[in-house]
């Protein structure tokens, strides 16, 4: 094991520079100089976005292996790039790392993201590397590129159109319980081994979230435009929340055709957690929420990847979530747990 201090920043650099491969037409510089130089093509509209993720807030280094949490500081911003329905293009990476750090933990951590760039197909262009007093820091701003005029924003939606989300979710909520149980019990008992074995599909969820840029191509392919689109970082419910702020509506979801994948079920069974709590409160699943037109209906219908689980409706009527039994529960941010499951 090797102390950052041996290699010093400019080291630290050099060693993450030296495996970087560039691959993105438009990136004309990448790490080296004082700035990177890019050139999107002729008819694009750039978008950025940037996530700050600090130790403690948003990780635990307990139980969150570094290469997972570089893979997933990317895909979280891929996953933001995505839900404006562009490409994602390049990232810069800025770092604030601890004196207990060694030169092979932050490898390991770029390791990570170096992944997600390969997964993603996004060019690491840049950064910035500093020490910390407190916590890992890790930042990610990645940019996209998208034709003109074709992003898709958050207030797009109206009234009659389809409310649809993709792949299933809780997962990551779910997975996050497991972790901190097992924390408690290896505190508890440091001899313990920890029993993650089980649980590999919530793991999975919560510790490696992928952003869904297989949909993004897919609608693309099938000629589907959506109306507007949000990621699923905070919850369904905020989130749907979200679409009908920004675009003026009310919505409709219903309880039974909220999809969740049968190990997600099990773990909320095995913890005594409503699985309905979960999927509309849970957070991190890295899922895209979206509308499209109600003519679209045929086109998604029978995705395996989309679920259609309501539709927009007027302003006036509220977000509402509509159990079993046609009992309509407004819809909140988080928190409520006593509703009719009919
Ligand atoms: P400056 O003093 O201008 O901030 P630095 O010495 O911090 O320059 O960075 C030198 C080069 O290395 C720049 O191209 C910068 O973008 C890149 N760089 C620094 N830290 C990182 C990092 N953690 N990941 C990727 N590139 C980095
Ligand atoms: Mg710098």
């Amino acid at each position: 094991m090797t102390p950052l201090d041996k290699v010093g920043e400019f080291g630290l650099i050099g060693r993450i520079q030296q495996t970087v491969e560039l691959k993105q037409p438009s990136t004309i510089l990448g790490i080296g100089d004082d700035a990177a130089i890019l050139a999107p093509a002729a008819g694009q509209e750039l978008v950025i976005s940037t996530d700050l993720l600090t130790e403690g807030v948003h990780f635990d280094l307990t139980f969150c292996p570094l290469k997972h949490l570089g893979y997933k500081a990317v895909a979280v911003n891929v996953s933001d790039i995505a839900a404006m329905n562009a490409l994602p293009t390049q990232i810069v990476v800025a770092v604030s790392i601890p004196p207990r750090f060694t030169v092979e933990a932050v490898e390991e951590l770029f390791e990570g993201v170096k992944l997600a760039c390969e997964a993603y197909n996004v060019d690491l262009v840049g950064g910035d590397t500093t020490g910390s007093r407190a916590g890992l820091t890790i930042s990610v701003t990645a940019l996209g590129q998208v034709a003109a005029g074709q992003a898709v924003r958050r207030s797009g939606a109206g009234p009659n159109d389809l409310l649809c989300v993709t792949g299933d979710l809780g997962g990551a909520y779910l997975g996050l319980q497991v972790l901190e149980r097992e924390k408690q019990v290896w505190q508890a008992d440091p001899e313990s081994q920890p029993e993650l074995g089980n649980y590999p599909y919530v793991l999975q969820r919560q510790l490696r979230p992928e952003a869904r840029m297989d949909v993004i191509h897919e609608l693309r392919e099938l000629g589907v435009v959506p109306t507007s689109m949000i990621d699923v970082s905070d919850g369904l419910a905020s989130e749907v929340l979200h679409l009908c702020q920004a675009s003026g509506t009310g919505a409709r979801i219903f309880t039974e055709n909220l999809p969740i994948a049968n190990p997600t079920l099990e773990v909320a069974n095995e913890f005594n957690l409503d699985p309905i709590m979960c999927m509309l409160n849970g957070g991190e699943d890295y899922e895209l929420l979206f509308t499209v037109p109600l003519a679209d209906h045929a086109k998604l219908k029978n995705h395996p990847d989309i679920t259609i689980i309501g539709h927009m409706v007027d302003k006036s009527e509220g977000a509402n979530l509509i159990t079993k039994s046609g009992q309509p529960v407004p819809l909140k941010a988080q928190g409520f747990s006593h509703f009719d499951h009919g």
